[in-house]
């Protein structure tokens, strides 16, 4: 059941400095004055990219397509009143802000598919360990966007399909370890832990698919509320791990390889698709990256 979008409605020119010194603090350039601020029934939309009338509809549309699709994904969650959405100039990962309720898109790569990622992080406020967080974000984007297996960091197919793989080259990484994982940042330049990083992404959207269809969502709520395998699902992790990887195992026997799922290949996939093989395998997973030390004053969440 769709609500009604409000009309595109500017609401002011030229927003406070607030705004810009946040990008400033988080390591990006000084933006232009805004051309735009929209309001739509859940978003307030600025517009640094000064995008045009049928762009700003797309944006305004699919924002509240997705936040109504999350919402009856996610019951158990009541999202802020008002989420703020910024578009900046340039390319580039969307991104949220949890302590702002904010999502930040690139003005020229608007990849719209990420929105119920970031839409979940947002409704959940990302308030539990990196592995629950990512998971969920990932399943939800799973569910909502099942034949779309192109978003990033688990493109090319699905969650269980990747596990199948690394089960394939003895290069999963434990349940316990991914679960325990605290820093999930990410170097994009390629780096063991951006490839460790990657690969928890993308593990813990496949626990999650299998804790909800073997155990249900009241099951993964508890696992999220109590924040222990055990406590929640009743069995010991190494069980749970022995379960879920035979499921994933199961239902996709024959994964695609790294290179082939991932298509186009840089530097980056080339860290991934070692770690998949088992090569390079240090796992760094509760390290800081370099982009955690840098640390933005704000948090922000791939
Ligand atoms: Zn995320």
């Amino acid at each position: 059941m769709a609500r009604a979008l409000s009309a595109r409605r500017p609401l002011a020119w030229g927003v406070g400095c607030a705004v810009v010194s946040l990008l400033v603090a988080c390591g990006e350039e000084p933006m232009p004055v805004p051309s735009a601020t929209y309001e739509t029934e859940h978003f307030l939309i600025i517009d640094f990219a000064q995008l045009d009338d049928p762009a700003i509809q797309v944006v305004q549309a699919r924002l509240e397509m997705e936040f109504e699709r999350v919402s009856q994904a996610l019951p158990t969650f009541t999202p802020p009143a008002q989420l703020l959405a910024r578009i900046v100039p340039g390319n580039g990962t969307p991104f949220v802000t949890p302590a702002e309720s904010s999502l930040t898109l690139w003005g020229d790569s608007l990849t719209l598919d990420y929105l119920p990622h970031q839409l979940t992080h947002l409704f959940t406020r990302y308030v539990r360990r990196a592995f629950l967080e990512e998971g969920l974000a990932v399943y939800v984007t799973e569910l909502l966007l099942p034949d779309l297996p192109t978003v990033h960091p688990y493109r090319g197919q699905t969650p269980h399909a990747w596990v199948s793989l690394f089960e394939d080259h003895g290069s999963t990484i434990p349940l316990l370890t991914a679960f325990g994982a605290t820093n999930l940042g990410y170097n994009v330049n390629g780096s063991t832990f951006d490839a460790s990083s990657w690969q928890i992404f993308v593990e813990g959207g496949s626990f999650t698919r299998w804790v909800v269809e073997t155990h249900g969502w009241d099951a993964w709520w508890e696992l999220f509320e109590v924040d222990d395998l055990a406590a929640a699902l009743g069995t010991d992790p190494a069980e749970l791990q022995s379960l879920w990887l035979a499921e994933a195992r199961g239902r996709y026997p024959t994964p695609l390889a790294c290179e082939e799922a991932l298509g186009t290949v840089g530097v980056r996939e080339e860290f991934w698709c070692a770690r998949a093989r088992g090569e390079s395998v240090a796992t760094r997973v509760t390290r800081s990256s370099p982009l955690q030390d840098a640390a933005p004053r704000v948090r922000m969440r791939e």
